[in-house]
């Protein structure tokens, strides 16, 4: 499929009925397939023969699906996880062990830095966390001997921190590392993290790749680029794996050998798979992707627009403005566009803000984000309810910060429901 534009791979990549056959991906929900002889099966264990045997390991629901993501990535293999969490989870631990070291930035997604912080590290994986913007020399000292991979957030959940990802990856590969990138909030259709030297995509699916906030799902994609036996960082994957009838992965794999292991020894172990419905909802959202993407970013420039002109507004991040922060860093590996996310603030502090979010009428406060329905959330009435406003802005969190998605609805009624809600809570 590789010829193809992006928004052609997102109906027809991954999968090609032949004659007769289901015009649409079929849903096959099965846990098990079926053979005649027990010397067939016997070879798909001995990896002597291809085919399905388990649906932890392999479903064609699901690989259908990856195949689709890893083709708009442009990469060379991919696996579909339960979650966000998960892959992004596996993407690290496939190549990270006891003893080991990462590199990650700052701005990522609360629930990731979480992960790394508190989780990894009780497992034995150690983290050094460098901001963003940090000078190519601050970077560099940031890597130790048993430094792994780095990793970053293409543009950052909440705070649109955009990943100048050329830095990175320099920084990660004279240090004869990968860099894993979080790539959920651009999706594919306005960054390929690939094509700036990224080694490994991530992906929450749950957010625009399913658009419609039906199943909460994750991606890994692997680009195949990185030579993982150019030092001795990476005996998972180039000495034989005993668990694994002895393979060597980069030997019998090649290019595919993360994303084969991942698969066969991860996922085999660990088992965070999504159901194949949820692929099946997954492969509708990616149909219309690239329309959905295209009309969140329209309709979040003109909202982004509209509250920087507002009184009742203190402040507005968007890295679509001309005036933002962002805005030129945006411009290099986004020129697109970026996402629907903004965030605001509402001029009156966290009471004012409390009050403008109850006034919404069209707009829903839901934990939630990159879905085609508008939605907020106020981190300091909610995810972040018990931190002090000085402890909030510690946490880079002002007290009257909201963050707004901003759906695929008429931006008109979008922006009349703000409009009424932000004079409410003005009164
Ligand atoms: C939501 C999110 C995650 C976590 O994904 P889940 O699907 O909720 O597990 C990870 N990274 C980013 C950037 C996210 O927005």
């Amino acid at each position: 499929m590789s010829d193809y534009k992006l928004s052609t791979k997102c109906l027809h990549s991954g999968y090609t009925p032949k004659n007769g056959e289901p015009r649409v991906l079929p849903i096959y929900q099965s846990t098990t397939y079926k053979y005649d002889s027990s010397v067939e099966m016997g070879k798909l264990f001995d990896l002597e023969a291809e085919g399905y045997f388990y649906t932890r390991l392999q479903n064609p629901t699901n690989d259908a699906v990856a195949a689709k993501i890893a083709d708009l990535e442009g990469g060379v293999g991919a696996v579909l996880t339960s979650s966000g969490q998960a892959a992004n989870f596996f993407a690290v631990f496939n190549i990270c062990s006891a003893g080991d070291h990462v590199v990650s930035s700052t701005a990522i997604y609360g629930g990731t830095f979480n992960l790394f912080n508190v989780t990894l590290r009780k497992l034995g994986i150690d983290f050094t966390f460098v901001s963003p913007d940090c000078t190519e020399a601050e970077l560099n000292a940031a890597f130790k001997e048993n430094t792994k991979a780095v990793f970053g957030e293409t543009l950052s959940n909440p705070s649109l921190n955009v990943l100048d990802i050329e830095k990175f990856a320099k920084a990660a590969h004279a240090h004869g590392v990968p860099l894993i990138v979080d790539n959920t909030f651009p999706t594919p259709v306005n960054c390929r993290p690939f094509a700036f030297g990224a080694d490994i995509v991530t992906h929450s699916t749950t957010k625009y790749m399913d658009g419609h906030a039906t199943s909460v799902g994750g991606v890994i994609v692997d680009s195949g680029n990185f030579d993982w036996t150019q030092n001795d960082k990476y005996e998972g994957l180039t000495t034989p794996d005993d668990s694994y009838h002895g393979v060597t992965y980069t030997e019998r794999f090649g290019k595919g050998a993360y994303i084969t292991k991942c698969v066969v020894q991860l996922m085999r172990d660990l088992g965070s798979i999504p159901s194949p419905q949820n692929a099946f909802l997954l492969n509708l959202g990616l149909e219309t992707l690239p329309l959905r993407v295209k009309k969140h970013c329209e309709n979040a420039l003109a909202v982004a627009r509209y509250l920087s002109e507002s009184d009742k507004v203190t402040w507005v991040s968007y890295p679509g403005l001309e005036t933002d922060s962002q805005y030129e860093i945006a411009k290099k590996y986004m020129p697109d566009g970026t996402s629907g996310v903004i965030s605001f603030g509402v001029k009156g502090g966290r009471e004012a803000a409390t009050k403008f979010m109850d006034s919404l009428a069209l707009a829903g406060i839901c934990t939630h984000v990159a879905d085609c329905r508008t939605c907020v959330l106020h981190p300091a009435s909610t995810t972040h309810r018990q931190l002090s406003d000085e402890q909030l802005e510690e946490a880079g969190v002002k007290s009257d910060l909201v963050r707004l998605s901003v759906g695929i609805e008429d931006v008109e009624d979008i922006i009349a429901d703000l409009e009424q809600a932000l004079t409410a809570a003005a009164r």
